[in-house]
């Protein structure tokens, strides 16, 4: 992609820090409505730490439920690491940092109907999204040759392998990378919160997070 590049090839205009940009949308809930059966849905994980992931697991008995009208495939819950089948509901923790989450993230979107981006790496870059305040070549010096954590006698380098994958020179959030229909803010978000828009859309309603499920003062 012409808008993320590796080290060393980032211009002024790459260098600014994109703000949370929620694009509005209308749902799909007579889309979903139409879906006969159970309904497919994956989830990925890019550069993020998990939490929002296990916050899916705070749902408790309420996946169980939810489990009569959907099948999950890809994800870290059930360890399976392909989409067998195409998704109509993608679940996508973390934003991106390398071209390997570029080339994962397009995949995922040519394979599901509906994208959402869980938690606040995935909507707006999120703590990795720090590194975005220093050029990334000073973030690479800083953790790899005067890491304090560095092993004494060890010839300090920056790792350059080319089975690498590749570091973007920024942190992008994913509606800045493919098209994102729907945003779960949080770090992590509430169960509750990933609870209601799954159960909106597997029932066929317009999504709707109301605040007090949504907030965090
Ligand atoms: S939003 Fe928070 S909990 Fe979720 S992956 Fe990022 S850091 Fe972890």
């Amino acid at each position: 992609m012409s808008t993320h590049h590796g080290a060393g090839s980032v211009s002024a205009s790459e260098q600014v820090i994109y703000g949370h940009q929620l694009p509005k949308r209308a749902p799909d809930a007579a889309f979903i409505a139409n879906q006969t059966g159970k309904i497919d849905v994956a989830m990925i994980a890019l550069v993020g730490c998990w939490g929002c992931t296990l916050s899916f697991l705070d749902m408790d008995e309420r996946l169980l439920t939810l489990l009569d009208k959907v099948t999950i495939h890809r994800s870290s819950l059930t360890d399976v690491k392909r989409i067998p089948v195409r998704c109509t509901i993608g679940f996508v923790e973390g934003g991106v940092a390398s071209e390997e989450n570029i080339e994962t993230l397009e995949h995922f979107r040519e394979n599901c109907d509906i994208l959402i981006s869980v938690g606040a790496c995935a909507c707006w870059g999120g703590v990795p999204a720090l590194r975005n305040l220093e050029p990334l070549a000073d973030c690479l010096e800083e953790a790899y040759i005067k890491s304090p954590t560095a092993v004494a006698g060890a010839i300090p380098i920056i790792p350059n392998h080319p089975d690498l994958p590749k570091i973007t020179t920024k942190v992008y959030p994913n509606h800045e990378v493919v098209k994102i229909d729907y945003f779960i803010p949080g770090c992590p978000p509430d169960g509750d919160a990933i609870a209601k828009v799954l159960e909106d859309l597997v029932n066929g309603r317009p999504v709707d997070l109301p605040a007090q499920i949504n907030r965090y003062d």
